[in-house]
């Protein structure tokens, strides 16, 4: 029978009770993890957010009642226990830090009695991740989510001192708002006062800041969620979180310098572990010509390599037609140590690159003896292939990987191969914690869907001064003073320094094909403001989310989010998205024309 607490006060959570505590009486609540009843004696394992301690009910110790209750406790009860500290009679647990320790009980209640539930509450659940998401008030109970949210907790609790200490100002913008320029699709909230109209949700307080710093507040942060309503993948969910800022008066260096020692702080307070400053910084195209990638991981080499002009005339059409063309180019990366690889194994590597749009992967793969495998020997003459491999610096027992195609294609197939093999090479220490600033991006991207320029960050990045006399001519060459943290081959964040000029922000409007109404319909508030006195700033944006995996060496951002949401957008313990009334329709003025049918 459940009991109130009343007369009870807590005096500890179960794991901060320490060997100083030997021969008091604590007051203890939480749930039972386990219960082992041995007949003149029970031992039970009392959980909290804190961690667990062993509780002893000895008969004698405690009145016949509580005794026998003690005996019937089941798994995740919820009990409050009274007893005296001592130092364990059995073997330490070496896996609790209460593991020397245990509690005599002298008094117990059960505050709450539980069903048995769906899956064990444990460290390291080999539970399905759906059933864990749908009962997530009980996964949330798990000790390794709730190591990652309390380490989250603190990231947010020392960003907000450490910005404080900065002089910034933490200011709230709107979740009821209008578009946002970051070019993801926008979640609509339809509004009930103006029929047909819709709020977007933020997909970052992008132009409310920049207002901001219009008003004076030069320094602004806010720990922000943001909404896209993008197709899912591994890292990505509809809402998230940021930690969001921007400054006036400032430079790329400045934001750079804050935002490192910002994470140096982090880092240290949150893990012990050093980040040497300042962190490297790599220009966006020496990052793609070495990585294939503007987020490369640094932990591991396997660079790649670009042997275009070796091969342009040679007999293997794949590598000099790619050759030919007019971004055309022929790359390869040597796997050390993999030139063992089976076949089998090179065909699902072949696979995985056809994943990235490549037509396929060409390779060399040298045994330990130095026998030569190559999927194009018969167009190669001897010498020609001893002098790619010496291009590649292959050596006895190396795998070399080519893809030959468009920059952007070899690009994005050996960048995501790199990341593959060193995965499977066992490559990756997640403790091993690697920084980079990729700075210089392009400022535009072509998009061949558009058919036009579109921003590679967003409309409001300001170009490089010293090419902007090229955005006539060579737009596609214009850099931005745009900057991404990566972290272990993740985005971790970025950011720009903000157009303020009237006139480049035009000419910018005008490269991305806005007409000067188009500019003025979706934006015309800032660029009203702007008129009145606009301060030069810079910012950046973190997503939390992702920040928090990589401290906490989690395996997907969903272990670090209270209520995560799944791969199609929905939550699995509360089922939204749901249908709404006819009558909450017919009040927004709504008539739903297409319903996912398994949700009628
Ligand atoms: N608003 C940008 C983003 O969310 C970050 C920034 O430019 O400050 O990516």
């Amino acid at each position: 029978m459940a009991e109130s607490m009343q007369g009870l006060k807590r005096t500890h959570r179960c794991a901060e009770v320490t060997a100083k505590d030997i021969g008091k009486s604590v007051t203890l609540m939480g749930w039972v993890q386990k219960a082992r009843n041995k007949g003149g004696i029970v031992f039970v394992d009392l959980r909290d957010r804190s961690g667990i301690i062993q509780i002893i009910f000895e008969d004698g110790d405690i009145n016949e009642e509580c005794f026998e209750t003690a005996g019937k406790l089941h798994a995740e009860y919820v009990i409050a226990v009274q007893g005296v500290v001592e130092e364990r009679r059995g073997a330490v647990n070496e896996n609790l830090t209460t593991g020397a320790l245990e509690v005599r009980a002298y008094m117990l209640r059960v505050l709450a009695e539980a069903e048995t539930p769906p899956f064990p509450v444990e460290e390291n659940s080999r539970t399905k991740e759906e059933l864990r998401l749908k009962y997530r008030y009980l996964d949330l109970r798990r000790p390794d989510i709730t190591a990652n949210l309390m380490l989250r907790s603190k990231v947010t609790m020392l960003t907000r001192e450490f910005m404080a200490k900065e002089g910034f100002l933490e200011i709230e913008t709107p979740m009821l708002g209008k578009s946002t320029p970051e070019g993801a699709r926008d979640y609509l909230v339809p509004s009930r006062v103006h029929p047909g109209s819709f709020y977007a949700l933020p997909q970052s307080p992008q132009l409310f800041k920049q207002l901001l710093m219009c008003s004076g507040y030069d320094r602004y942060f806010q720990i922000a969620r943001c909404f896209r309503d993008e197709d899912l993948r591994a890292d990505r969910q509809p809402e998230f979180t940021q930690i969001d800022m921007e400054l006036s008066f400032v430079d790329q260096e400045d934001v750079m310098d804050v935002n490192e020692r910002l994470l140096a702080y982090l880092f240290k307070e949150c893990l012990g572990v050093d980040v040497p400053l300042p962190i490297q910084r790599m220009p966006w195209q020496e990052a793609m010509d070495r990585f294939g990638s503007d987020k490369p991981d640094l932990r591991f080499g396997m660079e790649l390599k670009d042997v275009t002009e070796l091969v342009k005339d040679c007999g293997f059409s794949v590598f000099s037609n790619a050759a030919a063309l007019p971004d055309g180019t022929v790359r390869g990366i040597n796997a050390e140590g993999m030139g063992n690889m089976p076949r089998k194994k090179i065909d699902k590597l072949v696979e995985f690159a056809k994943g990235y749009e490549a037509k396929g992967l060409a390779y060399i793969a040298i045994g330990e003896d130095g026998t030569i495998k190559s999927s194009f020997a018969k167009f190669f003459t001897e010498e020609e292939t001893a002098g790619l491999i010496r291009a590649m610096d292959g050596k006895n027992g190396d795998l070399l990987l080519f893809a030959a195609d468009r920059k952007k294609i070899v690009w994005n197939v050996l960048g995501a191969l790199r990341c593959e093999l060193a995965e499977e090479q066992g490559l990756l220490d997640k403790k091993d914690f690697r920084f980079l600033w990729v700075t210089d991006f392009p400022l535009l991207e072509w998009s061949d869907e558009e058919n036009r320029f579109t921003a590679m960050h967003h409309p409001f990045t300001m170009p490089k001064e010293e090419d902007w006399d090229r955005i006539d001519t060579d737009p596609g060459s214009v850099r931005a003073k745009a900057y991404d943290i990566v972290l272990n081959g993740v985005e971790l964040g970025g950011g720009s320094v903000r157009i303020h000029q009237n006139d480049i922000q035009e000419k910018m409007f005008e490269v991305l094909g806005f007409t000067k109404e188009q500019a003025w319909e979706q934006f015309s508030f800032l660029l009203e403001a702007f008129k009145y006195g606009v301060p030069p700033h810079a910012g950046l944006a973190y997503g939390l989310d992702r920040l928090v995996m990589l401290m906490t060496g989690a395996d997907t951002i969903r272990d670090v989010i209270a209520f995560p949401k799944v791969k199609d957008a929905s939550c699995l313990m509360t089922s939204a998205p749901g249908i709404v009334s006819e009558a909450q329709l017919k009040e927004l003025g709504i008539e739903v024309t297409d319903t996912k049918e398994s949700e009628q």
